[in-house]
Order: C-alpha cells, then structure tokens, then sequence
C-alpha cells in the first residue's frame, strides 16, 4: 500500500475518524467503527446525498428497508445463484487474491511499461474469460499463460481458480437447525425493487420517477484489506430510477452527469474523478459505468450507475407470483417499468474525501498536515478560541458557541497555545476559527482564521452566521 493510504489510516485512528471494529480484542477484520470525527463526516455525506436526491428532485421518495428479507428475494436477483467472485490462492504464501484484479493490474503494468500491443491482447482475453461460461478456468489460463507472480510473495504457485458465494448467512427462529436460512442483504437494492408499488402509491407517483435509500449492506469480502475501501459491513447509498422502457438510455446519460457533478459538488478535486465503463456488463444491463476516483491505491469505483433493464421486477413477478406491472395513465399502456441505478458507497466516499482532502504544507515555519475538507463536509464547522483564560474572554466565546450551535457542529476548545490549537483543527478539517480577544471586549468583533489561506478577518460577532453559511457555499479548492 502506497504510504499515503497508510497515511491516512493511521491520521484516521489518531484524530478518531476510523478505527478497526473489536480493536481491544485483536480486531475484526475488514469492518471499521466510526469515531467521533468520522461519523460527523459521514452524516454530512449522507445529508448531501439525500439532499440532492430527494429533497432537490421533485419525482424521487425515500424508503428504508428492513435488512433481512425473504430468502427467495435473493433466489430472484440472483444472488444466491451467481453473486460470486474468482478467486485464486498462491500456494507459496497462502494469500488469495480476486484473480480478474490481479490480471487488470498486469494489464496495467504492461501499459506502464510501453507494451501496448500485449497489454491489449491481455485485455481482450480478460473481457472474453469475464463472459465466458468456464471464467474460471479461463482466468486461470491467462495468469498461467501471462507467468502472472503474487504479487506479495512473487511466487508462481498457484492453486485453480474457484468461485466464492459472497453473502452471510444466518437463520431466523430458536433452533438453526430448523429455522429457515436468510442472509444479510448484499445489496440495498433489492428492498426498493420488492417495494415497488408499496412506494409509488401512496406516493401517488407516476413513471419517470425514483425510489432512494440508504442502509447498510454486507459481503463476504474474501480479499478485504483495503481500510473502508472493501468491507464486510458498508453502507450503499442507491437510487432506483423507474423508466418507460425504450426511454433508459436517455436517463442513463442524465444519471451519469447529474451523478459526477454531485462528487465534485463535494469539494473532490475533477482532475482526480473520471468514468469508467464496465469490461463485462451483467446479464441484466445494458449499459454500466462506474464513477472512479484516484485513491492512493490507484483508480477504483466509488459509484456505479446502471441500466438494469426490466429484469429486477420482472424476476420479482416471476418469484412472488405478484403482478409487477404499472399502467401508465398518459400512454395509456401496461409495462413492466425498466430501472435506472445509481449506487455509491458511502463508506468509499468518505475514504476518497480523506485522501482528496489530505494535504500538509508550512504554518508558521512548521510542518502542518491539513484535512483540505468542503466546509460543508467537514466534521466541525468552526472552532471558537478565548485568546486567553481572563477578563472574561472565555464567557464570550461560549456566548458565541451557543448562537452558532443550533446552525452548525462548532467545538470550543480554551487548552494550549493558539499554534496548537489551530494544528488540531487543521487535522481535523475545520474550515474556520474563531478567535475572541481583548478588542473584542471594546468592539464586539472577533478574528476568523481561514484554514486554506491561514488568513484572518475581522468579523462582527453578530455577522458570524452569514460570514460562515456565506464562505462554506462560496467554498473552492485552488489546487484542482
Ligand atoms: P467492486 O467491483 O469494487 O467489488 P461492485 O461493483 O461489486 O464493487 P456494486 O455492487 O456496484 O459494487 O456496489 C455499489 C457500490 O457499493 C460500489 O460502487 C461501492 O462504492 C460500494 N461497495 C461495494 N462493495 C463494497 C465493499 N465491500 N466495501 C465498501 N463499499 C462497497
């Protein structure tokens, strides 16, 4: 791993944005527990997302679906027959590696390396084992042909390709024996698609229109040391988009953009977004494209948006033997609507805003490290700061914590020097500090310090609220 990824990890556990779940017992592997800076940051992500999908569409409503679901939802999707990936184990270290990556990461090494011809030979050889009935043996070929190493061990031992069923299983009533076996959702998606007309009912909603929610979903991530990048336990933020079939293609092109614009709206830089389309489309779409991010651990998928076709619902009515279809009362039809998807992860969109917000640079001769975060984003919004313990300096400033409470998360913080003070709001992100001091007392301003620019205004107290709410909207990145 690049060390900026270690980096962040270790800033993540230091400032308490993200620590490894179970930690005092050895930990648990590939899930994360939120600290208290992490979880602001997540609860903003989540408000923007619903804030843009909901509140800021007119023909979109929310759901919130219970987790466990009826096994035979999943015999329907698809999932307990196909939701598997590739996977080979070199022998010489016991690591197992997804072997679709490990070829992707040597058709890039090819790239690197100028060997453009063999690099694309490689890459059409991948999309055809991707589609193959026997893609397991016909990646295994590729690697075995390629002389692929681990990447770790450099050994050239591996065992065959095998296919691993990624959900959870669990069972519901008192003996396991008996009762029956369900799984954790590997997908928010499939309780917005069972809840097809549940919602657009009593919604009183007609097609085009979506369906949103936010949840948890879990895999059984078998190669999972990525940090929040790959988990056990993640949250997905989906929306299903329900279209007159003929019309997906059309609102594929709209989600895309609409979708890219709302991560750079979060601040990340552009340079470091791009689309990618998918090597090998499900058997159920007909178009894909992921959003990517440059990680530190290269370029990788936060968001997929997808053209489902008709086939979610139509296997729901072919499963639960309920009619699925929608009367459109304009056209005056009967169809089984076609789906539109947009699908991020929540978890993966707080990694890339940390490491698109990572920076260090030079503060008063020190070395700073500075989290570069959209004041919209940010954990905390502004810091207030008594200059000193007397003449009553710290009574204003908790004056002042207390009008901006209610619009903002604020901190006040009175302990060590103002250079220190600052160095712990920078790590943590927050765009302003508010610094009350003895003028204050004659002239009811206050200094603001801007964590970019490092520089100070003199701003009235009773102007803060605008002040902030006015420079968070207005907020630009220069480096992007
Ligand atoms: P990948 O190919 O990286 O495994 P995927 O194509 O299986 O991802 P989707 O099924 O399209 O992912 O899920 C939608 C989104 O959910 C992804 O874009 C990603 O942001 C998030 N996601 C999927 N799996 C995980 C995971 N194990 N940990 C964290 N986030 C995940």
């Amino acid at each position: 791993m690049s060390d900026l990824f270690d980096t962040i990890v270790s800033l993540s556990k230091q400032r308490g944005f993200i620590f490894q779940s179970s930690e005092i017992y050895g930990g648990q592997a590939a899930t994360y527990d939120y600290g208290p800076l992490g979880v602001e940051l997540k609860r903003n992500v989540k408000a923007l997302w619903w804030q843009e999908m909901v509140y800021g569409h007119g023909d979109i409503v929310g759901l919130d679906a219970a987790i466990m679901m009826h096994p035979k939802t999943w015999e329907a999707s698809g999932h307990t027959e196909a939701f598997n990936d590739p996977l080979i184990d070199d022998k010489a270290s016991n690591h197992r590696y997804r072997a679709d990556e490990l070829i992707e990461d040597h058709i890039r090494d090819l790239r690197q390396d100028g060997e453009m011809e063999q690099a694309e030979a490689v890459y059409e050889r991948l999309v055809a084992a991707l589609n193959s009935d026997d893609m397991a043996g016909d990646l295994y070929d590729i690697i075995q042909d390629e002389e692929i190493r681990a990447p770790r061990s450099g050994a050239f031992d591996w065992t065959p390709v095998r296919q691993f069923n990624l959900m959870f299983e669990t069972h519901v009533g008192p003996v396991a024996e008996t009762g029956d076996r369900i799984f954790l959702r590997p997908e928010t998606a499939q309780g917005i698609f069972v809840n097809f007309h549940n919602v657009r009912e009593p919604a009183r909603q007609h097609v085009p229109f979506g369906i949103a929610q936010i949840g948890k979903a879990f895999r059984n991530e078998i190669v999972a040391r990525q940090f929040v990048f790959r988990m056990r336990e993640f949250e997905q933020m989906e929306m299903q988009y329900f279209v007159k079939p003929g019309e997906q293609l059309d609102f594929f092109a709209e989600w895309r953009e609409k979708r890219m614009a709302w991560h750079k709206r979060l601040g990340v830089r552009p340079s470091k977004l791009r689309f990618h389309e998918h090597e090998q489309l499900s058997h159920y779409a007909d178009a894909a494209e992921d959003i990517q991010y440059e990680y530190p651990i290269g370029w990788k998928e936060v968001e997929g948006i997808h053209s489902r076709t008709d086939y979610d619902l139509k296997r729901h009515q072919e499963y639960s033997g309920k009619n699925m279809t929608y009367y459109d009362p304009f056209d005056q039809e009967k169809y089984i609507p076609y789906v539109v998807e947009t699908s991020v992860g929540l978890d993966r969109t707080v990694l890339m805003l940390l490491c698109d917000a990572y920076d260090e640079d030079e503060a008063d001769g020190d070395e700073r490290t500075v989290l570069r975060f959209h004041p919209e984003v940010a954990p905390i919004r502004a810091a207030i700061f008594p200059l000193s313990k007397k003449k009553g300096l710290p009574d204003i400033a908790h004056e002042i914590e207390d009008d901006l409470r209610p619009h903002f998360n604020v901190m006040y913080d009175e302990r060590g020097s103002m250079g220190k003070r600052y160095r712990r709001m920078d790590e943590a992100g927050t765009p302003f500090c508010i610094t009350v001091d003895f003028e204050t007392l004659d002239d009811q301003q206050v200094t603001v310090r801007d964590r970019d620019s490092m520089e100070q205004d003199r701003i009235a107290i009773d102007q803060l609220t605008a002040y902030i709410n006015d420079h968070s909207t207005g907020w630009s990145r220069d480096d992007v």
